[in-house]
């Protein structure tokens, strides 16, 4: 059996920093806790909550103990305001939103000052949209996912960095037809991770005769991986985990691909690969 692994597996950078420096902390005398759930992963929450670490979700119901301990802000980053409260109410911050969202924030931050009207493509719900609308002007901002026209003087236009490539260009032409301005700026801020995991996520279905994806349930990067990856090939399949598998019948199968979200442990990848290789 040919086993292919796509080239980036595992974890992302953004949130590989965002898991270590929490393990990091974990060894640290002070109480951990996450604003948030890391990522979309209950195998990696189980392990972190078996290291220390705590979570919580609302503002408003801090941690009693929250004065003497550390609040980490996950990859998504959060609103400004947020931050500052977290700042208030903690004895240390430690702020691990990825550097290519907050590149984003930045970029955003800085094109209104000059007058842009931003259009991000993406979900209201996402924690990076909730995070882009707290750390800019939120009147000059509207997150969409349905392309609309506009009539501002000058409009820009990003995207969630976890959005599909094809589908910001087409959703901007879209926007660029329908709408009145004098100046637009179409900046793609979709992260390369994303880029080169769907990329492979096609080629890989594309040559496979069974496909894995591994990730969480909840996991929409993970979900969308398997949506493209069933386009091109039917016996594509979404696991949590390797116990999945133990109940498909894959011995027909001679070259399977194995593709992973960016919220998937290494592990997980591991004990697939492990239990393909011992033959089922
Ligand atoms: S997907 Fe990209 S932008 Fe999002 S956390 Fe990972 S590395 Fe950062």
């Amino acid at each position: 059996m040919e086993i292919r692994l796509a080239k980036k597996i595992g974890f992302c950078y953004g949130v590989e920093r965002a898991y270590k420096e929490a393990l990091t902390l974990s060894k640290e005398n002070k109480k951990v806790y996450i604003y948030g759930d890391l990522v979309h992963n209950n195998k990696v929450k189980k392990e972190l909550i078996e290291n220390n670490i705590c979570f919580f979700y609302e503002l408003d119901k801090l941690p009693m103990d929250s004065k003497d301990s550390i609040c980490i802000i996950r990859a998504h980053g959060i609103p400004l305001k947020d931050k500052e409260y977290l700042r208030d109410n903690f004895s240390k911050v430690i702020d691990l939103t990825c550097p290519i969202v907050e590149k984003v924030f930045n970029y955003a931050y800085n094109i209104q000052k000059n007058g842009y009207y931003i259009i991000a493509y993406g979900k209201k719900e996402h924690a990076e949209m909730i995070g882009l609308k707290g750390n800019i002007d939120e009147k000059k901002l509207e997150i969409i996912k349905e392309p609309k026209g506009y009539n501002h003087s000058k409009i820009c236009i990003i995207s969630q960095t976890t959005m599909d490539y094809n589908k910001f260009r087409e959703f901007s032409a879209e926007i660029v037809r329908l709408s009145d301005f004098n100046e637009v700026v179409i900046k793609d801020t979709i992260c390369y991770e994303t880029k080169i995991r769907e990329n492979e996520s096609k080629d890989i279905a594309i040559w496979a005769e069974f496909v894995i994806i591994i990730g969480g349930k909840h996991s929409s990067n993970t979900r969308k991986l398997y949506e493209i990856a069933k386009k091109y090939n039917d016996n594509a399949v979404h696991i949590d985990s390797v116990d999945e598998l133990k109940g498909m019948d894959i011995s027909g199968y001679n070259k399977i691909g194995i593709l992973t979200g960016t919220s998937t442990p290494n592990k997980s990848v591991e004990e697939v690969i492990e239990y393909l290789r011992r033959g089922f």
